[in-house]
């Protein structure tokens, strides 16, 4: 007999939601059991749910807690999500009550910087919530330049500055830290001229259009992918043009998993 495999669950509680973008929550839980959730910056968890006839179904979301040392219980447990219309994880988050909870499991995945890495520069990419991952990772990388001089670049396309999640978080970074460099890549609206999201940096088109410029290298760069699958494939594709190896390109693709 064929068992699938059900992981353990736990449930969270929602503590605070505030929208990053008008349609892009930010939603901070705590474990409700009291045990604590450690993860490594990059993975994700899944929430668990049943649609409206009772078939069960989950929905995966990255872990966007800026993680900087093991945590602890009741520490908070962040993610962003992005409503989409007529989406079934859209509504139960968008119904949640404070204090309401939700089953999850995990943390899963293997999106993460990894302790040998021994490149020149990291090229981060996303697109929409696809950048939780890298703020995840922030004091990670802050730690990585500091160690062994790793620069590191995000390119993060989104289609207009109020869209762009974490912005002024990522522009802070790059500010204090010379090695990391932050690219917002607007497709349709740009900033204001002399607004506070306008930068040497910003650039107008996809994020793909602008790795050309950065000139990756088959033996410096390590990139990492994620968001929407178009994009991911299409970066994949350019680097791989480049002629970076395979085993240095890695992804993460946001699909739903309806
Ligand atoms: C590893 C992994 C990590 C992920 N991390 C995140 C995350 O951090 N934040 C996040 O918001 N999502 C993330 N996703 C996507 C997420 O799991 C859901 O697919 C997404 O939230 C939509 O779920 P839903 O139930 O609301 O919509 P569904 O019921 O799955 O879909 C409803 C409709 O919307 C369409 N749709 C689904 N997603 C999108 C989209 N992004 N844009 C436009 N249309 C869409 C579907 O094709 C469908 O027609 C991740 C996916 C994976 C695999």
């Amino acid at each position: 007999m064929v068992r699938s495999k059900v992981p353990a669950l736990f449930p969270l509680k929602l503590v605070s939601r505030r929208m990053l973008a008008p349609t892009v929550a930010h939603l901070v839980f705590t474990r409700a059991d009291g045990l604590p959730l450690d993860f490594i910056p990059g993975q994700f968890l899944q929430v668990h749910f049943t649609y409206a006839d009772g078939t069960p179904t989950r929905r995966s979301y990255s872990l966007a807690t800026i993680h900087d040392h093991a945590m602890g219980p009741g520490e908070a447990v962040e993610i962003a999500v992005s409503y989409v219309p007529g989406g079934a994880a859209t509504a139960l988050f968008e119904n949640l009550p404070i204090g309401g909870t939700v089953q999850a499991s995990g943390p899963f995945g293997r999106f993460c910087l990894q302790p040998g890495d021994d490149n020149r520069r990291y090229l981060l990419v996303g697109t929409g919530t696809g950048v939780t991952p890298y703020r995840a990772m922030l004091p990670l990388l802050e730690r990585a330049m500091a160690a062994r001089g790793v620069e590191a670049v995000l390119l993060f396309g989104a289609r207009s500055p109020e869209e762009l999640l974490y912005g002024d978080e990522f522009r802070a970074f790059a500010e204090a830290h010379p090695g990391f460099r932050f690219m917002p890549c607007f497709s349709r609206v740009l900033p204001e001229p002399g607004s506070a999201q306008d930068h040497p940096d910003v650039r107008h088109g996809y994020v793909q259009q602008f790795l050309d410029e950065l000139a990756p290298s088959p033996s410096g760069d390590i990139a990492y992918l994620c968001g929407n699958p178009d994009m991911v494939d299409a970066c994949f594709e350019a680097l791989k043009g480049h002629g970076l190896p395979v085993p240095r390109i890695r992804r993460e693709k946001y699909v739903s998993s309806k």
